[in-house]
């Protein structure tokens, strides 16, 4: 257990950090407020096959926070508490039936020799090299097709933290249109040691163009912050309605881990991983549609990675033991996610973080009532930490979690074009509506500082 004693180091000291220096010191109301508040005071309907949201939920296991990432870098806001506001949904029945489409069976893949394995991994990774090589040539969006001034943008309130810094709603002064602005202070990105990653999620939302995927209008930078511009995605995050309903049905479950997966696919695809699956990066767009934001951890790589990063209770065995990983994490963290959104609570949850490792590595699950046996083979074949035996890291990668039977039912193409309706769509009564984020403590910082000093110009040089 060595390696768990020099993680634990690691990411208690990172958590430390964050927590000594509070990161929220600097916060005051924003003078000027911005949008109407549009809470709406009805009461959220229930889902299909949902208890009562009014039945008392206790979480034996899980506190209804937020994920946390460990970071060098200071918080801007800790929030521990979700608000959970009452919004109004059109939620019909939202089952096989009705949304994912009836199909065949397909049985799931046997599990593969060892050696037959190893074949795979040298085709796989072969395979992998050529891919990357393509994305690289294929890098369709120049220098200039994704930079924007920051003056061509109205700022608006705050609509999310993450571990550099805060995300506001903007308008396009000219095209009225709304975008998200990320703000990442450069002080606090060196100091974390993050310059490569957040020079690679620009890079990579740079080149991602998937539906499913946050786009990335441009961005840019001043002195003191870079900024990321993209679309805005009104209905906020996953992790608000599934602390909100406690749980979903699984065919709501189904659902958002299927677009989820046609989005880790799409980055697959161009030899990136994602590394930071949890459902407060996952966004629902107006249509209820799934949008993953934040590829402030995704990387490109052709063979193996062996950075530490990603939230605790997402962690693969893999990452844990830093044995060098790849894809596999992503699958894995689709099988917690799935497990989340059914049973409520992550499997493998600890406040402290040392037990919640060794939980992670001893791989034990106590299977709440809510998986049926088709469920619990799925995620059982996600959460293998065998990694010649998990399913998405086998020679037919995310083919054969689409094919098992959980998902028989999905027409993977009407899912791709976004055309089954989504079991949940997002109350809107304006555009740039923010009633479905939390709201945070706002800064009374300006931005566009072109005066002072900047010691990290040569760092940032492609924003
Ligand atoms: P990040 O720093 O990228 O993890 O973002 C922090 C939070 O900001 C997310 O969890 C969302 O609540 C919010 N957010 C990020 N990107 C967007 C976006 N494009 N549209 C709306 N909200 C966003």
């Amino acid at each position: 257990m060595a390696f768990i004693n020099k993680i634990l180091q690691k990411t208690k000291h990172k958590i430390g950090d964050r927590d000594s220096s509070g990161g929220s010191s600097n916060t005051m109301m924003l003078e000027k407020t911005i949008l109407p508040d549009m809470d709406s005071p009805t009461n959220p309907p229930m889902l299909p096959n949902t208890p009562a949201v009014s039945q008392p939920h206790t979480y034996s296991t899980m506190p209804p926070q937020k994920h946390v990432v460990p970071s060098n870098a200071p918080m801007p806001a800790t929030h521990t508490n979700v608000a959970v506001r009452a919004a109004s949904f059109s939620v019909g029945a939202y089952g096989a039936h009705q949304g994912l489409c009836a199909g065949q069976t397909q049985p799931t893949q046997p599990i593969q020799s060892q050696q037959q394995a190893q074949q795979q991994t040298q085709h796989q990774q072969q395979h992998q090299i050529q891919q990357l090589q393509q994305a690289l040539t294929a890098h369709e969006r120049s220098y200039e097709d994704t930079h924007v001034r920051l003056d061509e943008f109205e700022v608006f309130r705050t609509v999310g933290t993450g571990s550099f810094g805060r995300v506001r709603l903007v308008r396009h002064r000219t095209t009225g249109k709304y975008y998200a602005m990320k703000v990442l202070r450069k002080s606090h990105v060196v100091r974390a040691k993050q310059v490569e990653h957040v020079n690679s999620e620009r890079r990579i939302l740079a080149e991602c163009s998937c539906p499913f995927i946050v786009y990335m209008l441009g961005t840019c930078q001043d002195r003191q912050n870079l900024y990321f511009f993209m679309e805005y995605v009104v209905g906020g995050e996953l992790f608000t309605y599934l602390r909100r309903y406690h749980r979903f049905p699984p065919p709501v479950a189904k659902f958002y881990a299927a677009e989820v997966l046609l989005a880790l696919e799409y980055l697959h695809e161009r030899s990136i991983i994602w590394r930071d699956t949890k459902p407060e990066n996952i966004l629902l767009d107006e249509r209820g549609h799934v949008k993953l934001t934040d590829m402030g951890f995704a990387k490109k790589v052709v063979d193996r990675t062996w950075t530490l990063c990603g939230t605790p209770d997402y962690l693969a065995p893999e990452v844990i033991q830093a044995k060098g990983y790849g894809r596999s994490v992503d699958w894995w963290a689709l099988g917690i996610l799935i497990f989340e959104m059914i049973a409520g609570y992550p499997p493998f949850y600890d406040e402290d973080h040392y037990r919640l490792y060794e939980k992670i590595l001893a791989g034990r699950i106590q299977w709440p009532p809510q998986f049926d046996p088709v469920a619990r083979d799925l995620v059982s074949r996600l959460l293998t930490a065998d990694l010649s035996r998990r399913l998405g890291n086998l020679h037919r990668g995310s083919a054969d979690i689409k094919e098992h039977r959980w998902f028989a039912e999905v027409d993977w193409n009407r899912l791709a074009a976004r055309e089954i309706p989504a079991p949940l769509i997002p109350p809107q009564k304006v555009a740039g509506d923010t009633s479905n984020f939390d709201k945070y403590p706002e800064t009374t910082e300006t931005y566009g500082d072109m005066i002072s000093e900047d010691p990290y110009s040569n760092l940032f040089v492609e924003f």
